[in-house]
């Protein structure tokens, strides 16, 4: 059975199950499938064959899951855009994906030249126009045609839109039910933290949706006020966490984020930064019967394609932590700067190749031919994506060192930002870090690490950076520790939950 199919299965087994909360608000399988097919078949009456992209604007609504289902049942790549992005960003995606129909749920009040945009009340009237209608089977996508188109920041300045494919959505549901233990016919309730414009969210959505399960939605004002946080999470049962570690780390910041508030919690399944060994062991020490599951890969993965179980011993004992084992149909392995597969254990470019791989950038095809390219494995041509991080496989486990391009030069000597974080990470009064290169005249002038922490041993916080320098002297170079250490409540965060280097570097300007 297609995904899609699956979830259409539940108009009638799970009719009555809650699908989606959001903001006190429910909506049931009964009521998400038939408003898809109402929305569907008003797509299919629009466009006929004509298969353009379709962008769905707006947050954590309910009618964003609607709109994105509909697309896919008419035929449609959804392209999902988060009201947080600005202007410039919604026009450049607009722009470049060329497409013709946007459904504005996030009530933008732009306009762009031959693009219907739909407002959120047109939303409504379409759907009690079309109500009970049904779309026709033969348009729905099919395996290789692109199921979603989401933008991630270029290098250029311009973003890239990656396009992930049904089957490539469908492989990653497949192992990721699995790595995550889910019971068959169990109903779960997931929380979803991340923008549905950001890859993590595909985690958590099409977990949700593809077992019947409830998916809990965390507005974007939640996430910057613990109190109101901690009070939605009292009363959502949640059963499985999909988050950056950075998010987790922020609730841990708090000593009320444990088992009695999250009573029900199995898994924290992270993604898309570098999970500390002291926040790993901080959640199991919190949450006794919950698992945490580190995976790793980019967008042009389709979210993730390695994982790791994290138990105690492994936290206590492996640092840093391993990324994991790559999922069956993809294959990860390391190259030299000329392009040579290295062996176990040295370090070098990851690249990973497989059904996982996105089919490449929409209209974009130099980007394209810059990353992606092909491999044939056991007489089979794969795709192959080259992810720009850097890492090594030990014992058939793969470790994840870093961008490639947070390596930098100062006084001459080759520095990884991501070295000294994690070192900074193992003192035992840091909570979390960045370190930012301050930058004066095109040149690095020194490091600045921004540090939260979880105890003030000292008061005096020039005492606190002299403390965390001579323990940071434990473990690396002189040349690597910071001149400065900045102590802070809380690290800027950016609306995908990671940690935002950008605006630490714009601060330290
Ligand atoms: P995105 O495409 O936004 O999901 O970002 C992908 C990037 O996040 C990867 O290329 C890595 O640099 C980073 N990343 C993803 N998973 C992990 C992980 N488990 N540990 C460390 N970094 C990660």
């Amino acid at each position: 059975m297609s995904l899609i199919e699956k979830i259409n299965s539940y108009e009638i087994d799970k009719r009555e199950q809650i699908a989606h909360i959001y903001k006190n608000s429910s909506i049931t399988y009964g009521e998400l499938i038939e408003k898809s097919d109402a929305m569907a078949a008003y797509i299919i009456d629009q466009f006929g064959d004509d298969k353009t992209p379709i962008v769905v604007y707006g947050h954590k609504e309910h009618e964003m899951l609607i709109c994105f289902l509909a697309c896919v049942k008419a035929g449609h790549a959804y392209i999902p855009i988060d009201t947080s992005f600005p202007y410039e960003r919604v026009r450049d995606i607009v722009e470049s994906s060329q497409t013709k129909m946007i459904f504005n749920i996030g009530e933008f009040d732009y306009n762009f030249l031959g693009v219907n945009v739909k407002s959120y009340n047109e939303i409504k009237k379409i759907l009690s126009q079309y109500k009970l209608h049904k779309p026709d089977e033969k348009y729905a996508l099919e395996e290789e045609d692109t199921y979603y188109i989401i933008y991630t920041s270029g290098s250029t300045g311009k973003p890239k839109g990656v396009q992930i494919t049904l089957s490539c959505l469908e492989s990653f549901i497949n192992w990721a039910t699995k790595i995550s233990s889910l019971r068959d016919g169990a109903n779960y309730v997931f929380m979803n933290q991340a923008p549905f414009s950001f890859d993590l969210s595909v985690m958590d959505l099409y977990l949700s949706l593809s077992s019947g399960s409830t998916l809990f939605s965390i507005d974007k004002s939640m996430v910057l006020n613990l109190k109101l946080l901690f009070e939605s999470f009292s009363s959502s049962d949640i059963n499985i966490w999909v988050s950056t570690p950075s998010f987790a780390e922020m609730c841990l910041g708090d000593s009320s984020f444990n088992e009695e508030l999250l009573p029900k919690l199995e898994a924290f399944l992270f993604c898309g930064e570098t999970l500390a060994n002291s926040c790993a062991q901080r959640l199991l020490k919190r949450f006794s019967n919950s698992k945490v599951i580190n995976m790793y890969g980019p967008t042009e993965a389709t979210v993730a394609v390695t994982s790791i179980e994290i138990n105690e011993e492994i936290a206590n004992k492996i640092v840093p932590l391993p990324v994991g084992i790559v999922k069956k149909d993809c294959r990860v392995i390391i190259i030299d700067e000329n392009g040579n597969e290295l062996p176990e254990g040295e370090k070098g470019e990851i690249i990973i190749i497989g059904d996982s791989v996105s089919i490449g950038y929409y209209n974009n095809k130099e980007r394209t031919e810059k990353s992606f390219s092909k491999k044939v494995i056991n007489g089979v041509e794969k795709r192959c994506y080259r992810t720009g991080d850097e890492g090594y496989i030990k014992q058939g486990l793969l470790y994840y060192c870093g961008r490639i391009d947070f390596q930098i030069k100062l006084n001459g000597y080759r520095i990884e930002l991501e070295d000294i974080e994690n070192n900074l990470r193992n003192i035992e009064f840091i909570n979390n870090c960045v370190v930012v290169p301050v930058i004066k005249e095109n040149r690095i002038q020194h490091l600045t690490a921004v540090v939260t922490l979880n105890r003030s041993p000292w008061d005096k916080e020039f005492k606190m950076a002299m403390q965390i320098k001579n323990e940071l002297k434990k473990f690396i170079p002189d040349y690597m520790i910071p001149r400065k250490i900045n102590i802070v409540e809380s690290l800027p965060m950016t609306i995908n939950g990671k940690v935002n280097r950008k605006a630490l570097l714009e601060e330290m300007k």
